[in-house]
């Protein structure tokens, strides 16, 4: 399985169009790489992609990446996405896939992630032909796509509901499938990913699934609960906004002390200090063994 990142930051990206904190003016400067907004992309054969999460970035993000990229007019290597849940920074790029001519997409998501989806004017015309929006069932085994895509290549998909709210603009009710981590196992090189960019806490079933991944991408929005308070970005705690914290004695660095997972941080927001090499917080990650994802970050399972 090749796992390409296509973006490893949160919502606003960075540097973020508003913005010039600390993170944000060293990217601007060119101090640092720039992030754009989180989602990676997986096959197994290099020819044929799915998307985890679709981010407002996605036409930069396929222009960056050669496997990507059209091999004839009005073409795609894009079969399908996979989604985490329904904020704007995860499916937001579909708008900007309106010209898809006669391509269907086969997209996957909750029940619940759909429903929200495809009440929104902008997203409901993907759960109509020539796209499928097809249902990726709690806690059991589906294909990503569909079974004539997945000959010869034995991909399975299991979306393990995970805390947390719908988005902010659907209220951040408490569903059941409001967010997701996505399983991703191919079955041949019996290769297991985990993606998990939001949760708001590690209950026992994405610990379990954290565990038995190869490689786990998890939620490295924020290193502090109140660093957006901190540094006067704006009034919320990380965990008011769905997102356990990397740091601190409840963080996600402390809860997994031990596991033997590679474990990748991504979904990294504009204000965490894990972003500047020099840190006290990008020591702690890596002390424990843990990486942040970058742009462009590649690995095969
Ligand atoms: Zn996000
Ligand atoms: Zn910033």
């Amino acid at each position: 399985m090749i796992v390409r990142v296509l973006g490893s930051a949160a919502g606003g990206g960075v540097p973020q169009w508003n913005c010039a904190c600390a993170n944000c003016s060293a990217a601007r400067a060119g101090r640092r790489p720039t992030r754009s907004q989180s989602s990676i992309a997986v096959s197994t054969d290099g020819a044929r992609w799915l998307l985890l999460n679709c981010s407002p970035d996605v036409a930069a993000q396929i222009e960056a990446f050669a496997p990507l990229h059209p091999r004839q007019p009005r073409d795609t290597p894009i079969a399908g996405m996979l989604f985490t849940d329904a904020n704007v920074d995860h499916l937001g790029g579909l708008t900007v896939l309106r010209q898809h001519g006669t391509h269907g997409f086969v997209l996957r998501s909750s029940a619940a992630v759909r429903a929200i989806a495809v009440a929104q004017p902008a997203f409901a015309p993907f759960a109509r032909p020539p796209h499928r929006w097809l249902e990726a069932p709690l806690d059991a085994l589906c294909a990503p796509v569909d079974a004539e895509e997945l000959v010869g290549r034995q991909l399975t998909v299991r979306a393990i509901p995970v805390a947390g709210t719908t988005p902010g603009y659907d209220g951040r009710r408490h569903v059941r499938g409001a967010v997701v981590a996505l399983e991703i196992r191919a079955l041949r090189e019996s290769a297991r990913l985990l993606f998990a960019p939001v949760f708001a806490d590690i209950d026992d079933a994405l610990r379990a699934a954290i565990e038995a991944a190869d490689v786990a991408f998890l939620d490295g929005s924020f290193y502090s609960d109140d660093e957006l308070v901190a540094q006067g970005l704006a009034s919320k705690s990380a965990r008011s906004l769905g997102h356990q914290p990397v740091g601190g004695p409840n963080g996600t660095l402390a809860r997994l002390r031990g596991i033997r997972t590679r474990i990748v941080f991504t979904h990294l927001n504009n204000s965490n200090p894990m972003l500047d090499p020099d840190s006290e917080a990008h020591a702690r990650v890596r002390e424990l063994g843990a990486e942040i994802a970058f742009d462009a970050m590649e690995l095969v399972l």
